[in-house]
């Protein structure tokens, strides 16, 4: 008999299994590779919306626990997860750099935003009116986390790697039947994947598409992260990231040339050397109407759950969500009425 049945392994799946690993819980983890959002993701951590210069949802507070969470995933994994390095928001005109000036000096931001400004030295980059440093961020290497933690599973024999097949679960009176394994509970963590999901799909993921491409640049010679109208992220060896774009319509898991031709065009505005586009990604950012993560219990079933929706900052949202919900599973815990999905349980009674 085991404690939970994890199905899906992006950072919503390692967060809950390492919940319940700290608690002594017996699980497996099934994923299907259909979906890739923290695959493919920047992993970036930077509790500002730089577009506005607004903190981004407790990220203030998510930041103090996510940290630590990757720093003791390293040290489990023996592999390198974090990348701290600087982001300078590019600034456009003087009103946008008087603008930084107000925001750093609010207290919810002064931790974030460095007041003394950067000139531009690099004569690659168009950066007239100065940069912005952005305090306490850099990116998780969401690719090795995600390899190392499923190889981590799979030598404990707690892998699967297969599709969880909603139409094969049995619901018996204390206990779901999977294919004769017996569990007390299930936590999806599908992404966009839970749209397929018959218990969930009353859910409003919208879901975004978002798109990356990398280029080489052997002129360009920047050892910071630039956030202009697109990240601009040196990955080391001439490389760097470029995006992501930001897709309401498409949710097609292919990489698209309008989302490329965009990424160059963006990218133009903002460096003058030569480059050549060298791979492009896409996945879909499981993204929720009211821009607030999916958690909690299904409305009629009991031990089924969902941990979703963390949108465009799962880096940040995925350990701290894992926490409230295992939380409210084991001990009772309540969940914030803002994060739990029985704000949607009207949405569940009108379709069923
Ligand atoms: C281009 C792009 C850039 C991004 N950049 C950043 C960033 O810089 N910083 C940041 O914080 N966030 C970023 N994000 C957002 C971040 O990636 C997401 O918030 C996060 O990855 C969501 O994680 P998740 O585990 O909920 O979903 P997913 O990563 O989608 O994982 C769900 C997993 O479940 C599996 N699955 C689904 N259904 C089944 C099934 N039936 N059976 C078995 N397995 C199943 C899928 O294969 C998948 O592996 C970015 C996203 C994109 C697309």
């Amino acid at each position: 008999m085991l404690d939970y049945i994890v199905v899906g392994l992006g950072l919503s799946g390692v967060a809950i299994s390492e919940e319940l690993e700290k608690r002594n819980k017996k699980f497996v983890v099934y994923e299907d590779n259909s979906q890739n959002s923290s695959y493919v993701a920047g992993g970036i951590f930077n509790p500002v919306i730089l577009k506005r210069f607004t903190p981004a949802w407790k990220a203030a507070e998510q930041i103090k626990s996510a940290i630590p969470f990757y720093e003791q995933l390293e040290q489990k994994l023996h592999v390198r997860l974090i990348h701290n390095w600087n982001i300078y928001r590019r600034f456009h005109s003087v009103e946008e750099r008087n603008e930084w000036f107000v925001a750093a000096d609010r207290s919810s931001l002064s931790p974030f935003l460095d007041p003394d400004l950067k000139k531009n030295s690099n004569p690659n980059l168009i950066a007239d009116h100065s940069l912005g440093k952005v305090l306490n961020t850099g990116n998780i290497d969401t690719e090795n986390l995600l390899d190392s933690y499923s190889a981590y599973l799979k030598d404990k024999g707690t892998f699967k790697d297969e599709r969880f097949d909603y139409s094969a679960l049995k619901i018996e009176k204390d206990h779901f039947d999977y294919k004769g394994l017996k569990t007390t509970n299930i936590v999806f963590c599908e992404g966009y994947g839970l749209k397929k999901n018959p218990y969930f799909d009353y859910l409003p993921l919208n879901g975004n598409k978002g798109e990356y491409i990398t280029i080489y640049s052997e002129d360009l010679n920047l050892d910071f992260a630039v956030k202009s109208s697109v990240f601009l992220l040196p990955l080391g060896n001439n490389l760097y990231k470029v995006g992501a774009t930001y897709d309401h319509s498409d949710k097609t898991p292919e990489t698209t040339t309008k989302a490329k031709e965009r990424l160059i065009g963006q990218l133009k505005e903002l460096i003058k050397c030569d480059f050549e586009v060298v791979d492009q990604v896409a996945g879909i950012r499981p993204a929720v109407a009211d821009r607030r993560p999916l958690v909690g219990e299904h409305p009629e079933i009991s031990n089924l759950y969902c941990c979703n929706g963390f949108g465009s900052r799962g880096v940040l949202i995925a350990p701290n969500m894992a926490v409230e919900l295992i939380e409210n599973i084991e001990n009772g815990k309540p969940l914030d009425l803002e994060i739990d999905l029985q704000r949607f349980t009207q949405k569940y009674y009108s379709k069923n």
